[in-house]
């Protein structure tokens, strides 16, 4: 018999698949091993989050459109569970809805990408969440913290005294943006270039409708956004 086993320099990433839909399952395989993955599927999130409390999962791929319980939920439960916590999460979603996207980030998600996406761009991001958990240091949280406000950029996640609001991905960056540079007016030229991106459509090009959108989710922190006259839009917590 032969007693030599050909050992791997490193061991192989393991990503989990979660997708109901058997053909994308197998690209993704062909595509994920070809890269030096090994790729484990599961198409249900029960199956998943049983796999991922066996252990040795590095990563997740998860689609949002499940039967059963949801990839929203999913995601949650595996944000919840300290064993599992710092599992990084790509969200695989074909909703068009930028809702239904910060909402998954809200639940914990690392990442989204939508598909049809192209294998390079889902490796690509892939690696880049790999790397981020795979840092010695954890970088610090970027959390903006004024007055009742309170902005998490690493989760999309806003809260005003202490309550969760659901912002879209474009409101999220418009308030982040002006709550970076406070006191500082901005016209909505220069406001513009911040809103929109990846996640972010034509639609969404008007500042003044994100400003009033935002201030209705705000409530009591409202009034943080501040209207400047001739100008456009300042981020300004008033002193009592
Ligand atoms: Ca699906």
């Amino acid at each position: 018999m032969l007693a030599t086993r050909k050992r791997t320099a490193t061991k192989k990433k393991v990503v989990l698949l979660v997708e109901d839909e058997p053909d994308i399952a197998e690209v993704l395989r062909m595509t994920l091993e070809k890269e030096g993955f090994r790729m484990d599927w599961c198409a249900s999130g029960e199956q998943a989050l049983e796999r991922v409390r066996q252990g040795g999962v590095d990563i997740v791929l998860l689609d949002i459109l499940l039967p059963g319980v949801d990839g929203h939920e999913v995601c949650r439960r595996i944000r919840k569970d300290v064993a599992t916590a710092d599992i990084p999460v790509i969200m695989l979603t074909s909703l068009t809805d930028e809702t239904d996207l910060v909402v998954g980030l809200d639940m914990g998600a690392d990442d989204y990408i939508s598909k049809p996406f192209s294998n390079k761009e889902l490796l690509a991001r892939i690696r880049a969440a790999l790397r981020r958990t795979g840092r010695s240091t954890v970088a610090p949280r970027r959390v903006i913290r004024a007055g009742a406000l309170e902005i998490d950029a690493d989760r999309y996640g806003v809260r005003v005294a202490g309550k969760s609001v659901h912002l879209t991905l474009a409101e999220f960056r418009l308030l982040y943006y002006l709550a970076r540079h406070p006191g500082r007016a901005f016209g909505r030229a220069e406001l513009l270039p911040h809103v929109v991106g990846e996640g972010v459509y034509v639609l969404d090009r008007n500042i003044d409708v994100h400003i009033r959108n935002i201030r209705m989710k705000l409530g009591e922190a409202a009034n943080y956004i501040v209207t400047v006259r001739g100008i456009g839009y300042r981020f300004e917590v008033e002193a009592d």
